[in-house]
Parts: structure tokens; C-alpha cells; sequence
């Protein structure tokens, strides 16, 4: 029976076009006697989880989907891998890449989220951290961190269904970073399986070289099985503002004022929208609250194709006077050149604030939209390039919008730690910039490449433009371009991945390495 399976999955890999060499891999002789406490998944719906990814442009075929019980099984899978010549592994969050970096093209996923260790998320009170494991999702860690010890990590990603070990092989940045630095940053110690199938913590003292790397590495050079977060007391309540901008140097200014500023917000973020009625792109996606409106007749008279939002939010407790906090508000606030009649506000708890694109979530699946291909392009640009990014990006070619968020808001480097594995802008301050594409349910292949086309002509007009640039979740086909992407820290990527994984057996999907003997 299983061999019948082996052979349809073989049979079904034969349709693709790349002549691959692991077709001939006897997947159930290199798995036979691998004593793990979970689970290994040859079917059909397994194979489907481990082929797929958010982005639904790209679809690779492992030979079986691994479920771990905890670290021990990912180092026996590594170590069977490596027995092998062919073999490599991937560690799959949530699958919420866009371009098959979770994805192992016949070789063996790891289903970090159905680890079963995920469920011990353990809070030291004292020291202030939880320990938790790599697959967990983050919106787990929130509510598990609040509603029991009142306690709360420091930074966050706008959406939660994320997992630990999937963003901090990235950075994972929201409204949060311009204070505490990327989620990267609230990290103490990670316990790590490297690519020689070794299980290792590390910490800024303990095999640093170790932590660095896996910090921002793409998956590269371990996976996360653990990771300690700082935590700081969660607040009650949020109140939420937004304000619109009619150009772009004032809403940029004003945000780079409230992250250089040390009395701020605890938020600060932002986003471009169409000058129009249109439902997705235009005035619309501002109010905060069903009873707000935005009047357009309150416009200037001579404005352009786009308006900015200035997105921020200010942390308080229940017992607070609300005095004390709308005074503290309307001081922030009264710093900022924002269009008067342009100001939404609400107030929530800090859960509901934490957890506000679930209700995007509910209304895209609803339409279906959250399960066609979604070509996202996340870019970070330095704020020397961010004003001829908006005149020759958002202002021309983004004009009409793209059919979803088109997030803008700046960081500072100085938040995010050179050792990392993450590649970054040069200046202190730089933007980033989040295309947040949707179609609608039943797009035709045509629209996508039109999206995906879209993307590369702004990645090709920042390169023409000599724009200092880098993508976040970067994807890209060949060893040129991603020696471009690292420029002078390459040769330390590559050094970190010879070192930690030897063999190239990890995380196939990001394309950056092959296997080797
Ligand atoms: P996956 O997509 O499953 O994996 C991503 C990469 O990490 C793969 O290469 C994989 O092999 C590797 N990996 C996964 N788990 C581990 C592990 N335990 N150890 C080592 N490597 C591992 N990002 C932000 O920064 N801020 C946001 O606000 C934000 N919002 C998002 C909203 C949505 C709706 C989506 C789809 C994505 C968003 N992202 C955001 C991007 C997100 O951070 C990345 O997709 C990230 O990869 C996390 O997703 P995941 O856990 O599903 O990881």
C-alpha cells in the first residue's frame, strides 16, 4: 500500500520539467527504522500541506512531511537526511512565505507547527521571558503571555498566525520596531538544530556565532526548536489613531519625528491609498470604526493620486485618568501637520488591537481571496530614495493602487544588530515597504504575471534608479542576485552556511544554496 503511494507520488513529480536525480530515492528505505516520537506523512493531503505556501506562485513536491514531538526528532531527521546524497529538509512555519522558501522539491518538510513541544510555552515571571518552541504561533504566545501572567512580548508582526521560529528567521517587523528593534531583537537564547544535525543553544555568550546566524538567516544554518522572548507588562488598552496627509514629505516627516523622538507613541506605522471612492484602495480602507466617514470634500484642492495614513497607537491601563491620556494624545498629535478633518480613533484592548487583521483574515476567506496567489513584494529603502521612491513607485506606478494594503513606515537601523544574518539599507533611517497584493476569487493566470511583472519593474526601477535598497523575505533564482542582495556581508553567508550546514541539506526553498555530497 505504501509503496502503491510512493510510486503515484514518483509518478505524479515525473510531470515536472527540472530532471531531477531524487526521483530515484527510496523515500521509505531512507525513512525505514528512523525511531522519532512523532509522525512521518507520505499522503496525499500531507504532501498537498508541504507543496503549498501563501503566495500560491510556486508549488514543490516533498516525499514526506515529518511531525515532530520536539527537537529530538528534527536531529534525527537532519542526521537520516544526511546520510543521504540527495536529501534535504525544510522547516515549514505556517507556510506563510510567498515564494516556496518553506518548500523541500523532493525532499522532507518539517511541519513546525504541529510540534508537540509547541505547547509548552513556559513564562519565567521573574526574569521576564518565555520560553517557547519554534513552531508555535505567535498569536498562541500573546494569548497564553496576557490572559495568564499579564505579560506580553515587546515586538510583534501585524498578523499573528505567524510562527516563532518562521519570523525570526526573518526579522518580523510591525509598529513596534522603531522602539524594541525587529522581533530579532527581543530574543536572549535559541535552541537551534544546525545542518550537521547537531541540537545546540546559543545566546549573545553561548555559541554567539551560532545565534547571529539564525537571526535573519533565512533558515540557513539551523532550526529554531526553542526561543526565549522578553517580556514587559502587557497593557490594558490601546487607543488607535490614524491621520491623513495629502504629501508625502509631510506624513514622512512627521513619522521619522515620532520615531527619533523619545516621547512617543508605542506604535507608529503607516500606508499609502488611492485618492478615490474605490472600496480597496481608496478613502475607505481609513476609518477605523463603521460610524466614521471621510469626506472628501475636506481635501485640498490640488492634490495628487495618492494620500498618505499615518498610523499610530498609544499603550494605557484601565485605572489611567482618561484625561491624563487624551492630553497626552492631543501632545502628540499636536506635533504632526496632518489635514485637520482627517483624524479616526478608537479605543480596544491591547488583545483586540495585537489581533486586528483577524478580522481581514475572516472577510478574505469569506470571498476566497485569502487562498488565491498573493504576490507580495516587501522591500526595505533607505530615506535618502524614500521621496523619488514616492514619485516613481507609489506616485506613477502604483497610482491605481495594487488591490490591498501598500504599507510605508520607517525603522532605525540602529534598532537591529549588525551580527544578524539580515540584510539591510544603509542609512540609520529607511522605509518599509509592504506590497500587500490581493485578487479577486477567481483570477486568471494573466492577472497574476501582470502582478508579478509589476513587482519586478519597481525591484528593476529601484536597481536602474541606484536606489539603496534590500528585499525583506527576499526571493530570488540565482547565485548573482543574491550575492547583489548581501553585497559585502556574502562571504560571511557564506562562510556561516559552510560552517553550520555543511552539506547545504537546509531550507532548499530559499534557493540559495544546492545540496552537495
Ligand atoms: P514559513 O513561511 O513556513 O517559513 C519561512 C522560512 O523560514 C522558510 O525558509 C522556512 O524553511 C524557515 N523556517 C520556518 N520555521 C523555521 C524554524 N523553526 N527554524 C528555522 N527556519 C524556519 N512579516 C513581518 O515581519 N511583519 C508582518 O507584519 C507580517 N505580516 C504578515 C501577514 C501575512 C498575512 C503573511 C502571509 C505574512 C506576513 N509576514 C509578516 C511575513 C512572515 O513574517 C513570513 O512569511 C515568515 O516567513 C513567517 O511565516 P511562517 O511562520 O509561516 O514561516
Amino acid at each position: 500500500m505504501l509503496a502503491c503511494l510512493v510510486e503515484r507520488l514518483v509518478a505524479d513529480n515525473d510531470t515536472d520539467s527540472i530532471p531531477d536525480p531524487e526521483k530515484s530515492v527510496d523515500i521509505h528505505g531512507v525513512l525505514k527504522d528512523l525511531n522519532i516520537e512523532g509522525s512521518i506523512d507520505y499522503g496525499v493531503t500531507a504532501i498537498s500541506l508541504g507543496s503549498t505556501d501563501f503566495g500560491g506562485l510556486y508549488s514543490e513536491k516533498p516525499l514526506a512531511v515529518i511531525r515532530p514531538a520536539g527537537a529530538d526528532d528534527v536531529v534525527r531527521v537532519i542526521r537520516r537526511a544526511l546520510e543521504s546524497p540527495t536529501l534535504t529538509v525544510a522547516a515549514r512555519g505556517n507556510g506563510h512565505s510567498i515564494n516556496g522558501q518553506a518548500m523541500a522539491h523532493h525532499g522532507l518538510v518539517i511541519d513546525m507547527k504541529s510540534m508537540a513541544d509547541n505547547n509548552r510555552i513556559d513564562v519565567n515571571v521573574n526574569f521576564m521571558y518565555v520560553d517557547v518552541g519554534g513552531g508555535a504561533l505567535w498569536s498562541d504566545v500573546l494569548k497564553h503571555c496576557v490572559l495568564k501572567y499579564g505579560l506580553a512580548p515587546k515586538s510583534w508582526t501585524d498578523y499573528l498566525d505567524l510562527t516563532v521560529g518562521g519570523t525570526l528567521s526573518n526579522a518580523g517587523v510591525s509598529g513596534q520596531t522603531f522602539r524594541f528593534g525587529p522581533q530579532t531583537s527581543t530574543v536572549t537564547e535559541l535552541e537551534v538544530v544546525t545542518g550537521t544535525g547537531e541540537k545546540i543553544v546559543s545566546s549573545n555568550s553561548q555559541n554567539s556565532q551560532l545565534f547571529f546566524s539564525v537571526l535573519g538567516g533565512l533558515g540557513q544554518f539551523g532550526i529554531i526548536t526553542r526561543a526565549r522572548v522578553l517580556l514587559q507588562p502587557a497593557p490594558d488598552m490601546v487607543r488607535w489613531v490614524r491621520v491623513v496627509y495629502s504629501e508625502f514629505h509631510e506624513f514622512s516627516s512627521d513619522a521619522e519625528l515620532l520615531i527619533t523622538n523619545p516621547e512617543s507613541f508605542d506604535y507608529v506605522e503607516g500606508f499609502v491609498f488611492v485618492n478615490s471612492d474605490d472600496p480597496v484602495n481608496g478613502w475607505l480602507s481609513v476609518p477605523l470604526d463603521s460610524n466614521q466617514t471621510f469626506d472628501p470634500t475636506h481635501l485640498p484642492k490640488k492634490i495628487g493620486p495618492l494620500l498618505y495614513c499615518l498610523e499610530v497607537a498609544l499603550h494605557y491601563n484601565k485605572h489611567e485618568d482618561p484625561f491624563i491620556v487624551n492630553m497626552m494624545i492631543e501632545k502628540l498629535l499636536g506635533k504632526l501637520r496632518y489635514l485637520k478633518h482627517f483624524r479616526y480613533e478608537i479605543d480596544l484592548t491591547y488583545m483586540n488591537f495585537l489581533s486586528r487583521v483577524d478580522h481581514v483574515e475572516e472577510a478574505a476567506r469569506g470571498s476566497g481571496i485569502w487562498s488565491t496567489p498573493h504576490p507580495w513584494l516587501n522591500m526595505f529603502v533607505s530615506k535618502k530614495d524614500i521621496d523619488a521612491f514616492n514619485r516613481i513607485v507609489f506616485q506613477n506606478i502604483l497610482r491605481n493602487g495594487i488591490n490591498g494594503p501598500i504599507l510605508t513606515y520607517p525603522l532605525l537601523r540602529s534598532k537591529w544588530d549588525n551580527r544578524w544574518s539580515v540584510a539591510l539599507p544603509k542609512n540609520e533611517i529607511f522605509y518599509l515597504v509592504a506590497l500587500l497584493r490581493f485578487s479577486h476569487a477567481h483570477p486568471t493566470e494573466s492577472e497574476i504575471n501582470q502582478m508579478v511583472a509589476q513587482n519586478e519593474e519597481i525591484v528593476q526601477t529601484c536597481i536602474k534608479n541606484g536606489f539603496d535598497f534590500k528585499m525583506y523575505l527576499p526571493h530570488y533564482n540565482s547565485t548573482v542576485e543574491w550575492k547583489r542582495h548581501f553585497g559585502d556581508q556574502w562571504g560571511r553567508f557564506v562562510n556561516r552556511k559552510r560552517q553550520f550546514d555543511p552539506k547545504y541539506v537546509l531550507a532548499p526553498g530559499q534557493k540559495i544554496f544546492t545540496r552537495n555530497h
